[in-house]
């Protein structure tokens, strides 16, 4: 087995490189993946053009991509040796396994958890990567790369949709028809929601989302929003008027997630909330959600490689991260080992 593999760094921020560096060792409770595909998400973006987010800082290179698949190469001493050559998706975090939150059943919110392009935990735009055994889930043949890397957006638009309580016959209002806001879409149909209305204010998004998921696309410029009475109202957008608006939506007693990020404190119609017992929950990241994303996508509920606008090497990251500026452009796919 090779020893060496080739990397992108983000050296700091603007400034990115590939380098030859050691594969990494495996654990005794890890298998040592081969990556196939990474996805490029809006985060890695954020990193590449500012150096942090929020209290995420990157103080020395750091390897970016968290949604990823690829094929077992080696397991570790505690791993089954006929994992070797599975086709995986990976679900990119590594919880402590053992405090209050792990133990709750809430992995996500564990303090000490390690996850993927976070500083300074590295990523995965890289030959090879390691992950726990029970964190590379074994996908079917019918599964393509890139889709099975998407399950990790996947996992927030099931996270959301879960904690949104959304379910058969749900009407749900959805801000945001970017690839998250396409993939809450058609996660909400798949858990049999009746109704699913999409909000974006540029016309090929909303085209788009009516082929994928929605049932019927506003504009939020134009079209009224008070008064549908939704049971969910998810924000994939991140942008306040599209959160005030969207809650003033929200029927008695119906739920508010906040997926979308970028703003850290706008305002919100207060004595709404409070006469209407409105719930509003933010999601952070996602627990146990891969075995459904698996079952969504295999079953064909969800349709993963209809995000796909751009396919990048290793020695093209930058044009991966940058894609997303261009009108049209969903999803970039990085191949590390093209
Ligand atoms: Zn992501
Ligand atoms: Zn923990």
């Amino acid at each position: 087995m090779t020893t060496q593999m080739k990397a992108s760094f983000l050296k700091k921020q603007g400034e990115l490189a590939v380098e030859t560096i050691p594969v990494p060792e495996v654990r005794a409770d890890e298998v040592l993946v081969r990556v196939e595909a990474v996805g490029v998400c809006g985060s890695d973006v954020h990193y590449y053009a500012h150096g942090k987010i929020g209290p995420y800082v990157v103080e020395k290179p750091l390897i970016l991509g968290h949604e990823l698949s690829g094929v077992i190469a080696a397991v570790g001493s505690d791993v089954n040796p006929s994992r070797v050559g599975q086709r995986v998706a990976v679900e990119p975090q590594r919880p402590c396994g053992d405090c209050f939150q792990c133990n709750a059943g809430r992995y996500n919110l564990c303090p000490d958890i390690e996850f993927y392009a976070t500083p300074p935990i590295d990523g995965a735009f890289c030959e090879y990567v390691t992950i726990q055994s029970k964190f590379a889930f074994e996908i079917p043949d019918s599964v393509s790369f890139e889709a099975a890397a998407l399950m990790e957006p996947l996992s927030v638009g099931i996270w959301a949709c879960e904690r949104a309580e959304v379910g058969k016959g749900s009407r749900v209002l959805i801000a945001g028809a970017g690839p998250i806001g396409v993939i809450v879409a058609q996660t909400a149909r798949a858990l049999g929601a009746a109704e699913v209305i999409i909000t974006d204010v540029a016309e090929d998004r909303r085209e788009f989302a009516l082929q994928h998921g929605a049932t019927q696309a506003l504009d939020p410029r134009v079209d009224e929003l008070a008064g549908l009475e939704v049971d969910a109202f998810i924000d994939a957008s991140g942008a306040p008027a599209a959160v005030q608006g969207g809650i003033l939506a929200v029927r008695p007693a119906g739920r508010v997630i906040l997926v979308g990020g970028g703003h850290d404190e706008y305002s919100l119609p207060i004595s709404f909330i409070q006469n209407r017992e409105i719930w509003i929950s933010g999601v952070f990241r996602y627990t146990n959600t891969w075995p459904t994303a698996i079952e969504m996508v295999s079953s064909g509920k969800v349709d993963l490689d209809i995000l796909v606008t751009g396919k990048f090497g290793l020695d093209e990251v930058e044009e991966a991260l940058n894609a997303g500026k261009t009108a049209g452009q969903l999803k970039a796919i990085v191949y590390p080992g093209k």
